[in-house]
């Protein structure tokens, strides 16, 4: 096992309010760790709406989820953030010493003095084909996680989906130096959710014989000493047929899993965090709870809203972190510290 690191302030979740939550630490010269289970930053803002407008930011008549990604991660740029992406946080445990052990299931360990929870909805993690003894071939012949060609190099590749991903995953692992021997779409019926111009483009490669798309419900697997080398389905005319592969990358969507925020211990209302409207502390010293995860009397989930509770957590913190300084009001406009802080001068 790694050794922990140290920090003063860890947050669990980099979606919008996580990432502001980085930024008010930063303004209190508190420097932090972020962990999300996602490959990248930006929460649902990036996973669920991307490309789609927001109009209600403060200041911001109009810009795009990712427009306000990209923003956000500029503005906590000063504070050089130390971002674990990736992993999920799975275990939190208080120590004798009062700080806070983190474990992620990538094995890391933290040994945090305050924690953010900016969780949202929950971890987006990928959804998994649901079928008895597949499980047992997660990450050797089978994967849900983000696809990669070095699983299916000169391999017989079959993706399962019907989305842009799954789409895309198929035309890219037809070329390059790390293509698939053959690659087959697998989804239940001839419709496809991903944009016209995959499907289309996805059609044609099939009519090119570059690769097929197979319609059929997964029932069953053939297994031979301890290699899957089929799935078993049930095709739309309600008839058994086998497809044979060496690679399984399933690509069926991402579902938010409160699962371990859950476990905590930590007092919950309908799946959210309870906080005071003070500091956004939750029933545990030391841990805030931020955004989409935290409820109280008026809770609205809104991106704003979070943006307002991370400002008070952050102070929140401070008396905690540092009992004996004020924390005193400053403003970005006219503070020297501040202006230090965000490396101005
Ligand atoms: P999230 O954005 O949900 O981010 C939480 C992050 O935490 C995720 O990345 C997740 O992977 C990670 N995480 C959770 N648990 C763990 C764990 N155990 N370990 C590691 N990582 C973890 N709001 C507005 O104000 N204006 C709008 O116009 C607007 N439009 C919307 C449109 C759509 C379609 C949707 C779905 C939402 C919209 N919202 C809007 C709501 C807004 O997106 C949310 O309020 C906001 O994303 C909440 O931010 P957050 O940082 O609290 O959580």
């Amino acid at each position: 096992t790694q050794a922990p690191i140290k920090t003063e302030a860890l947050v669990i979740g980099a979606g919008p309010v996580g990432l502001f939550q980085v930024f008010q630490l930063g303004l209190q010269g508190v420097h932090c760790h972020v962990v999300d289970a996602l490959p990248h930053v930006g929460g649902q803002c990036a996973e669920l709406y991307a490309g789609k407008p927001i109009y209600d930011i403060p200041g911001i008549p109009f810009c795009t989820g990712q427009d306000l990604v990209e923003r956000l991660q500029q503005q906590m740029a000063p504070f050089k953030p130390t971002l674990h992406l990736g992993q999920q946080v799975t275990h939190i445990e208080r120590q004798a010493d009062q700080r806070l052990a983190i474990t992620t299931d990538g094995g890391q360990h933290f040994l945090t003095s305050t924690l953010f929870i900016a969780a949202g909805v929950g971890a987006f993690v990928p959804r998994r084909m649901v079928l008895d003894g597949l499980s047992a071939f997660e990450g050797t012949q089978v994967f849900a996680e983000h696809p990669a060609p070095e699983r299916w190099a000169g391999h017989h590749l079959v993706v399962a989906g019907d989305g842009d991903t799954a789409l895309q995953t198929c035309l890219d692992a037809m070329t390059g130096p790390q293509a698939a021997a053959s690659v087959t779409l697998l989804h239940r019926r001839d419709q496809f959710s991903a944009a016209p111009e995959l499907t289309e483009q996805m059609r044609q490669a099939c009519a090119q014989g570059r690769m097929r798309f197979v319609a059929g419900q997964p029932t069953g697997l053939k297994v031979e000493q301890g290699r899957l080398q089929a799935l078993e389905l049930l095709n739309p005319q309600g008839e058994a047929q086998w497809l044979s592969l060496d690679v399984l990358q399933t690509c069926l969507g991402l579902s938010p899993k409160l699962g371990p925020v859950a476990q905590w211990g930590l007092a919950m209302e309908r799946k959210q965090l309870v906080v005071n409207t003070e500091n956004f502390g939750t029933s545990e010293h030391g841990i805030f709870a931020v955004g989409d995860i935290n409820t109280y009397p008026g809770k609205k989930k809104l991106i704003l809203c979070g943006f307002h509770e991370a400002t008070l957590a952050a102070f929140g913190a401070l008396a905690l972190l540092r009992p004996t300084e004020k924390t005193l009001l400053q403003y970005t406009t006219t503070s020297t510290l501040l202006h230090q802080r965000l490396g101005l001068v």
